[in-house]
């Protein structure tokens, strides 16, 4: 997503890339050239003859996202524009008046992207939509999952052909693994018949493991049998192809899905953020949370979790006020999200109360890691307004390591903390310092 919403309407997201427009109509190659400039904010050049095509390719030609092209140019009546583009590494995107079966097969048998038929007044904003799909594919990962061959390299090359980046696996298990592995897979395309488990097992158990929104899942079959169709989507499953299917439609399907999944990441994102910190939420830490533990704990990981809260906050927005309050409260969180790496989970809880839980950290790293944390944010004082404050955290550490509910495992951080305070503040307590005051 875009990082600041300010910046107008997020498709302008391609902003800067290249595109080659080959089209002699000039109607049609103004209102182009326009429309994909200024919507999707590209960098248009236009040839409006094969001649001008082999000019640019003459010289240092620019690197160029993919080509918009018309099939047949007053110099070039038999696509050798397209085979020219081609040659030249360029995926191209065809747009043409004239369209047969005939010329339908000889594309799709090309390296083309996709085609759009000038036949209707939509046809410039459908041209602009596969435009802008087809570059934001590059940013949507597809696990792509099937047992046999075949059908899987068939999947694999039509899905790469819009510019999708792929993972492939021949089996449920090791798309389980891949799921967990690899943080950002949107989708997965899986056959319903699995060496080692049916499509119908591997949607509930994702659904299971990583909930209803973080993957879509398509479903293939070669059945004709319609309550596989009827079940799969029942299941959960977001969209289902039956093989064998039409290019375009398993394109659409697919790219449907896709950006479907863009537009749910982009609102959970949204909804995911503390309004005035800009770090995640405790909404999010009580989704995110869970997920992230019962991972660790399947793979046989450490894990901790802790609460770090900001000593005597309420006397210092009793003396600054609450707007010093809030620069202190953003200042924090920067320290925070700057010090603390992605793959931990770091949230704002409410108030002056920041989650943190530490992946892969057993109890003794992770008090290393907090007592990091504290001596920093204690070092530097935060200005506000021109005042230097120094303020001091308070921080209650507790380890995962047995299967407990996640209110189990903030309910002890949270103990820790309340010790933590009692002893003083502006210091890490955890079992340790428990075990340390009953040594002494
Ligand atoms: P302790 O050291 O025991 O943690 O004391 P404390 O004063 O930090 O804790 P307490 O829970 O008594 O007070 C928290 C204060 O945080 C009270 C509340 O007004 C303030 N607060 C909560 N949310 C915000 C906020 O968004 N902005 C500001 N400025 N203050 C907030
Ligand atoms: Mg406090
Ligand atoms: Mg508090």
């Amino acid at each position: 997503m875009d990082s600041n919403p300010q910046r107008g309407p997020a498709f302008l997201r391609h902003t800067g890339q290249k595109v080659l427009l080959v089209e002699d109509s000039r109607m049609f190659s103004t209102a182009l050239k326009y429309r994909l400039e200024k919507e999707l904010g590209l960098d248009v050049t236009h040839c409006s003859s094969m001649a001008a095509v082999r000019t640019i390719f003459q010289g240092d030609a620019p690197e160029f996202a993919l080509a918009v092209l018309d099939l047949n140019l007053p110099d070039a009546p038999n696509c050798e524009a397209l085979d020219y583009v081609i040659s030249k590494g360029i995926a191209p995107l065809v747009f043409t008046g004239s369209f047969s079966d005939a010329t339908r097969d000889q594309i799709l048998a090309k390296n083309v992207l996709d085609y759009v038929v000038k036949d209707n007044p939509a046809a410039i904003q459908q041209l602009v939509l596969a435009v802008d799909r087809i570059l934001t594919s590059g940013k949507t990962q597809v696990l792509v999952v099937d047992s046999d061959p075949e059908s899987l390299e068939k999947q694999v090359s039509l899905i790469a052909k819009q510019r999708f980046q792929i993972i492939a696996v021949d089996t449920g298990a090791a798309a389980l693994e891949a799921l967990d592995s690899h943080g950002g897979i949107d989708m997965v395309v899986c056959d319903i018949a699995l060496s080692d488990m049916s499509g119908f097992d591997l949607l509930s158990e994702i659904r299971k493991r990583h909930g209803d929104d973080a993957v879509r899942v398509v479903g293939l079959a070669q059945s004709e049998d319609r309550m596989v169709a009827a079940r799969f989507l029942r299941a959960g499953g977001d969209e289902y192809i039956q093989k064998p299917f039409l290019i375009e439609e398993f394109n659409s399907r697919i790219f449907h899905v896709a950006a479907i999944q863009k537009r749910v990441q982009t609102l959970h994102r949204i909804a995911a953020r503390d309004y005035l910190t800009d770090i995640y939420n405790r909404r999010y830490f009580f989704e995110a949370g869970p997920r992230l533990v019962e991972q660790a704990l399947r793979r046989g990981e450490l894990m901790s979790i802790a609460i770090l809260d900001i000593d005597h906050f309420k006397r210092l927005n009793d003396t600054y006020g609450h707007e010093v309050g809030d620069v202190v409260l953003k200042a924090i969180a920067r320290r925070l999200k700057h010090r603390v790496s992605d793959r931990h989970l770091l949230a704002r809880l409410g108030g002056e109360e920041f989650g943190l839980i530490f992946n892969g950290l057993g109890l003794d790293e992770a008090l290393d890691y907090c007592e990091r944390l504290r001596e920093e944010i204690a070092a530097q004082p935060i200005d506000a307004d021109g005042e230097p404050l120094t303020i001091t955290v308070s921080v209650g550490l507790a380890v995962i390591s047995d299967r407990e509910t996640f209110d189990n495992y903030l309910n002890a951080a949270d103990q820790f903390l309340y010790m933590a305070k009692h002893a003083g503040r502006n210091r890490v307590f955890s079992e340790l310092s428990l075990m340390k005051a009953l040594a002494s």
